[in-house]
């Protein structure tokens, strides 16, 4: 493909990719978002695969985009929806890693080269010794060759930043997959925050060391490899730390943090490539990951600065079970007759409703209560269940209607009015400790409001608390019963003893 043709593939693919955002930013075009992502990639690929020249790294790229394409297609149809955090913590570090290594190449590259020192024999002439400082420049000039003088400063500049952006999301990702994935023993992957002593005067002296060696590399004359290898050390310890200070109830945050991360990283390995295209998208890629995670901080009611600073979810723990009080227990047939005699429903549901895949179950039921003239309806947290969105996934794959599925701010104030709450294997975002008890780890972020309902009932399987670890004072409330068993088994009985 010529120059030309390639540069309009690129651009036709970053479009490919606006739209991919924008299609995703609605359920109902969601399908359509991911289409023109997919087909911006494959425009994408063709036309960086048509500059490669056949020889012998062709058929490693060929190899490489097979092997890499094989295992990409097993690991998406194998991932279970509740892991989908997980894959993404994963693909994010493969983007850090990937931005380390491109750094490092492009430093290899450069091949700048120490003033070259011209032995000049005692008896040369003018014409031999102009002849030897001529071959020595011409060396030195070939070496340097790539990159114009005016440009090396900025060049390098990119390949430091490129290296530790990618280093912190390489190694910041491995901890959130850690954490998210909950069965590694290792203190740094607990869902609690890893509070070191001065754990944020560690941030920052790991940030003032690395600028410190960001000048020097810049100003040496002959900038050292040394500097690249320390800073790429503090910056995989700074990730590390980054990461693992913060609480499991803030991981949303931490995810879309690090997606806004793994995006420059892409950016800086595209300046450093001189690849617009990937320009672009690392920028696509880091700012909507930034903005996203400004919107939930809003929405969790945290302060985007503490989370960069890597510090919260520090506060004390709250109550236990045993100083909370009496807890209700309903079956399912009671249940049932509850919800026959009630006028309007909301379910509230949670990551408990995607473990049991209960999606299908509470359909059939919301079936079952619209055809007796109830008014039902959903309520859904922005960071219920363990990624953005999760439970409008499930929801719509059980086809559910789309306007009965109402966002947390749409519906909260309606809670006062509704008749019976079903809370559906949700509980960090239902616990009213958010709003009442300044103490919980959880305090001032915002929640379903579901106590103020005149009767709530909770689908669980134990007394245990959420992902954040926090005990939940809904389940004491005079207004609460708890319905224990897998979502999906009891809801299914619910709907039996419903009947016709
Ligand atoms: P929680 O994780 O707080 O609680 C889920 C509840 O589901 C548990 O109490 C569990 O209780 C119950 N449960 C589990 N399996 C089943 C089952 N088979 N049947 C019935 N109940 C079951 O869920 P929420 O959705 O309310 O909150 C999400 C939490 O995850 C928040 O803390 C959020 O910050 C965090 N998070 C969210 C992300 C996101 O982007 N959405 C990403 C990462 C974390 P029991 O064991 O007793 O059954």
């Amino acid at each position: 493909m010529s120059f030309g043709i390639v540069h309009v593939a690129y651009i036709l693919a970053a479009l490919m990719f606006i739209m991919a955002l924008a299609g995703l930013s609605k359920q109902e075009t969601a399908k359509l978002g991911c289409m023109s992502g997919i087909v911006g990639m494959v425009i994408a690929l063709v036309a960086t695969f048509s500059e490669v020249e056949t020889g012998q790294g062709f058929t490693f790229i060929v190899a490489a985009m097979v092997i890499g394409g094989c295992i990409g297609l097993y690991v998406a149809r194998k991932v279970a929806m509740t892991q989908m955090p997980e894959m993404i913590a994963c693909l994010h570090s493969f983007v850090g890693l990937a931005a380390v290594l491109v750094g490092y190449n492009s430093f290899l590259e450069i091949g700048i080269v120490a003033p070259t020192t011209v032995t000049i024999p005692a008896n040369a002439s003018i014409a031999q010794i102009n002849e030897l400082l001529d071959a020595a420049k011409n060396v030195a000039e070939a070496a340097n060759s790539a990159i114009p003088p005016g440009e090396l400063g900025i060049h390098l500049a990119e390949i430091f930043l490129g290296i530790f952006i990618g280093a912190v999301t390489f190694t910041g990702s491995i901890v959130a997959y850690g954490k998210l994935n909950g069965t590694y023993k290792l203190s740094i992957f607990k869902s609690a925050p890893l509070t070191l002593p001065g754990g944020n005067w560690l941030n920052l002296g790991a940030l003032v060391i690395s600028l410190t060696l960001m000048i020097w590399f810049l100003v040496e004359e002959q900038p050292s490899i040394a500097c690249l290898i320390i800073m790429t050390i503090i910056a995989f310890l700074f990730g590390i730390h980054l990461v693992a200070a913060i609480g499991g109830a803030d991981m949303p945050v931490v995810i879309s943090m690090l997606n806004s991360y793994s995006g420059w990283a892409a950016a800086a390995s595209g300046f450093m490539l001189d690849n617009d295209l990937l320009i672009v998208t690392g920028a696509l890629v880091g700012s909507s990951g930034a903005i996203l995670s400004y919107i939930m901080c809003k929405a969790m009611n945290r302060s985007f600065i503490s989370v960069i600073a890597g510090g919260f979810g520090n506060a004390p723990v709250s109550q236990k079970e045993e100083e909370m009080g009496e807890y209700r227990e309903l079956k399912a047939p009671e249940v049932a007759d509850l919800l026959k005699n009630s006028s309007s429903v909301i379910i509230a549901p949670g990551y408990g409703m995607a473990v049991a895949q209960a999606q299908n179950a509470v359909a059939s039921l919301t079936e079952k209560l619209k055809a007796r003239g109830i008014e039902v309806r959903f309520a859904i947290h922005p960071v219920a269940g363990r990624l953005p969105g999760h439970m409008n996934v499930l929801l719509a794959e059980a086809k559910v209607p789309y306007d009965i599925v109402l966002e947390m701010d749409e519906i909260n104030d309606d809670f006062e009015n509704t008749d019976t709450v079903l809370v559906i294997g949700a509980n960090d975002t239902v616990n009213p400790a958010a709003a009442e008890d300044p103490t919980s780890p959880i305090a001032g972020m915002p929640v379903l409001e579901v106590w103020k309902a005149h009767n709530v009932v909770v689908f669980k399987r134990s007394m245990n608390p959420g992902y954040a670890g926090v005990q939940n004072p809904l389940f004491f409330k005079d207004n609460s019963a708890m319905c224990f068993g897998d979502a999906k088994k009891t809801v299914e009985e619910i709907v039996a003893a419903i009947g016709d």
